[in-house]
């Protein structure tokens, strides 16, 4: 695996391979990585001739000084995971080369999709991400992103900046990876205690509660009974929300057409925990 710092040598070693009409999957990540990421690595393996992976811990998409700080950090077993996963390049930029200066910025509307949910808690978050992103498809020009399910209102974000922007590329969202007892995979769980691991999973059985329940209840119902359900020690629910898949806005009733996901958004042990199912 090839390992770029900056990206006037990415640039120059992707332009050869563009010429020589190679196809380039993008996976972006802050790392810390596990079987999830290496899913969407596989993912680009299998259907491109170049898979890059980027690793960049972007500050600008952190609200929290604090989360910022205690992300996880681990460059070696990133790239021993990459390497199994059959990744061919990582970019592995410092923050000066993602930002040289204050021009990078994206600007466009988000048409509302990042106004509730994660957007409503984590207060611009979501416009850190569309740089980030924006700024990494710019440098990397890929032909395929892969992004996961597992934040599913950032890809539904990105998805509509692509179009918004007719910018050429094609977006691939992977299933969520999750342990054997349901958790799903993430770099947060790291910073769990053994015993947290194993308690987090009722996070994901209390939510696929919600494909039995609806045939008795509203949205509004199941909401408030999981939110319920979620919100004793040592869990902290911060929103269990039910909304379209495409629009995300909340819905009040069962549509005939469509389909709904629900999505939320959990504090154990002082990490923030996200999830969601979409409803079959
Ligand atoms: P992150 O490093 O958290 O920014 O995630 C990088 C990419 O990996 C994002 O597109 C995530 O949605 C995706 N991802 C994170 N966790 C999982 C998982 N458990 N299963 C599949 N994809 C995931």
């Amino acid at each position: 695996m090839l390992v770029f710092f900056e990206v006037n040598t990415l640039n120059t070693w992707l332009q050869d391979q563009k010429k020589s009409g190679a196809s380039i999957g993008f996976v972006p990540t802050m790392g810390a990585l596990h079987a999830g990421h290496i899913s969407l690595i596989e993912a680009s393996h299998s259907g491109n001739d170049i898979t890059v992976c980027s690793i960049f811990v972007n500050p600008t998409q952190f609200n929290d000084p604090v989360d910022l700080e205690k992300y996880p950090r681990t460059y070696e077993a990133d790239c021993e995971l990459l390497i199994k996963g059959h990744c061919d390049v990582l970019f592995y930029p410092g923050v000066g080369e993602i930002y040289p200066d204050d021009s990078i910025d994206v600007k466009i509307d988000l048409g509302g999709l990042d106004i509730m949910m994660e957007g409503m808690h984590r207060p611009g978050h979501f416009k850190g991400v569309v740089q980030v992103v924006h700024r990494l498809l710019d440098i990397v020009k890929p032909n395929r992103l892969y992004m996961g399910q597992k934040d599913f209102q950032q890809f539904t974000i990105i998805d509509h900046m692509i179009k918004e922007l007719n910018l050429p590329v094609e977006l691939v969202v992977c299933p969520i990876l999750r342990e054997s007892h349901g958790l799903a995979m993430s770099s947060r769980n790291e910073r769990l205690s053994t015993q947290g691991r194993e308690e987090a999973a009722e996070i994901f059985k209390v939510l696929s509660k919600s494909n039995t329940l609806r045939h008795a209840m509203s949205p509004q119902q199941i909401k408030q009974k999981l939110f319920a359900d979620l919100n004793h020690d040592p869990f902290k629910p911060e929103y269990v929300e039910i909304v379209d898949r495409f629009t995300l806005q909340p819905i009040d009733r069962w549509p005939e057409k469509g389909t709904p996901v629900i999505c939320a958004a959990v504090w154990l042990e002082g990490v923030r925990l996200i999830d969601n199912i979409i409803l079959n």
